[in-house]
């Protein structure tokens, strides 16, 4: 059983949901669970619309929890029956010592150059005396780590990893307020949970030590870590908004379809052999926590790009139209929507590009590249669209396919003695504004001759929207 267990943050980071997809797929892989669990315990920073962002994020890549989600901050009873256990069998403590002087201490510490140590003052000892208990304090509780020996983490990713015991701290895991603690809590949900397998950022390597303590103490199975590099950008530093997109719904926004954004993730720190391209169910097949690379994976853009324009070109016309619908362009009605999807896809990194393709195609344009303007149009070039106006019209009725249209262009290309941008782009502009748009034969086939002669007119009685 794996788990992803992300704080509320308000929204869901691409990090977040490569780990959760490791998670997903390394559960499916094995036909066990994947749980979800919200760790809101620090109040402070409780979001009530984090589980409804998560969703939001599963729902669109079509990730699903199993079972009910569970929320931190609804299982305070389970951590104080665990405290309370602890607290019975003499593996925790209360420490009286206040916020004050745990301050003073660790100041005494800064000054001499040490790194501060709780110093144990309430920790039982077997023939030691314990200071008079206070009153009118309330006291946190510490758990008795051991003091002695090696606390060896055996991660799957990064091998090996060993802490002196004497490191760790009777750290508290439960604050004077009674309210339990991070590394306490994760480790208890963890165990209580059922979770075998955890696979998350190596940021966490530091909390591992604490968390096995409390396993220890708690007389739990451990479970096996994985240890996940970071995603850093192309300089080597963390992945930050500078880089693009760190909001997972950001890239729903920009375009992207799931499938990319997901087959981009698990290649980002994961791979089988030099294979690039994984839909999910071969990613559940393959994925492996074995092969996660122990160094960190540098994010690249334009490699996410690359897998989104393959997507985009791998989906059916249903599916394109449905997303482009999503992005306020309906084109479900129009006579030759197979056609412009299938002309268009061919050249959209994004589902917005697409849609602009689409747009500068279907509708007549209200300006016109200035650029190119200068560099295609001329008097010629009127008198060319003009002789060409006369041709479509003369062949109107057997112009019905690209290759008709082609069949008449071609000739006329070689009998005006035009080089080909000359003949193309005064016509791209005309019909779309642009000089980048597809191909002129299919932009003619899909709008239709009358159009076409429609947006010539246009564009030459607006003069291209210059003074030529
Ligand atoms: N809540 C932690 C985070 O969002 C995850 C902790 C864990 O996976 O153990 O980074």
């Amino acid at each position: 059983m794996t788990r992803f267990a992300p704080s509320p943050t308000g929204y869901l980071h691409i990090g977040g949901l490569r780990t959760a997809l490791y998670n997903y797929l390394w559960a499916k892989k094995n036909k066990g669970k994947f749980k979800l669990r919200i760790e809101d315990t620090d109040k402070k920073r409780h979001n009530k619309d984090a589980a409804k962002t998560i969703f939001e994020v599963f729902e669109w890549v079509g990730m699903e929890q199993d079972g009910d989600i569970e929320f931190q901050s609804k299982r305070g009873k389970i951590y104080q029956k665990c405290i309370n256990q602890l607290l019975s069998e003499g593996k925790a403590y209360r420490c009286y010592k206040t916020k004050d002087e745990l301050a003073h201490d660790r100041e005494q510490a800064k000054t001499n150059k040490q790194t501060f140590r709780y110093d144990e003052t309430w920790r039982p000892e077997y023939g030691k005396t314990l200071p008079d208990i206070p009153q009118d304090i309330k006291p946190a509780i510490r758990i008795k780590t051991k003091k002695l020996g090696e606390i060896i983490l055996k991660d799957g990713v990064k091998g090996d990893i060993v802490f002196q015991a004497q490191e760790i701290d009777d750290f508290i895991i439960a604050r004077d307020s009674g309210e339990p603690t991070y590394n306490f809590v994760a480790a208890i949900d963890d165990a209580t949970m059922g979770i075998s397998d955890i696979l998350r950022g190596d940021d966490h390597i530091s909390n591992t030590p604490k968390q096995l303590a409390v396993y220890e103490a708690m007389g739990f199975d451990k479970p096996i870590f994985f240890h996940i590099p970071m995603i850093n950008n192309k300089n080597g530093k963390k992945l930050s908004k500078r880089d693009g997109a760190t909001d997972v719904m950001d890239y729903k926004k920009q375009g992207y379809l799931p499938e990319a954004l997901l087959n981009f993730l698990v290649r980002l720190g994961w791979s089988n052999g030099d294979q690039e391209i994984f839909s999910l169910d071969e990613m559940i097949k393959l994925f492996d926590p074995k092969n996660i690379n122990s160094s960190s994976s540098s994010y690249n853009e334009e490699k996410l790009l690359w897998l989104n324009s393959f997507y985009i070109k791998q989906s059916n016309t249903k599916r394109l139209l449905e997303e482009l619908k999503n992005f306020g362009t309906d084109i479900y009605d129009f006579e030759k929507k197979d056609e412009i999807i299938n002309l268009c896809k061919q050249r959209a990194n994004t589902i917005l590009q697409l849609q602009q393709l689409v747009e500068d195609i279907l509708n007549t344009p209200n300006n016109y590249d200035t650029k190119g303007v200068k560099k295609f149009i001329n008097n010629n070039t009127i008198d060319m669209l003009y002789s060409f106006m006369q041709l479509l019209k003369k062949h109107k009725k057997n112009l019905n396919f690209p290759q008709e249209i082609e069949g008449v262009c071609v000739p006329f290309i070689k009998e005006n003695n035009l080089k080909m941008p000359l003949f193309f782009q005064p016509i791209r502009l005309c019909l779309t504004g642009k000089t980048t748009a597809p191909s002129v034969y299919d932009i003619i086939w899909i709008i239709g001759i009358d159009e076409v002669i429609k947006r010539m007119k246009l564009a030459i009685s607006l003069n291209f929207g210059s003074k030529i």
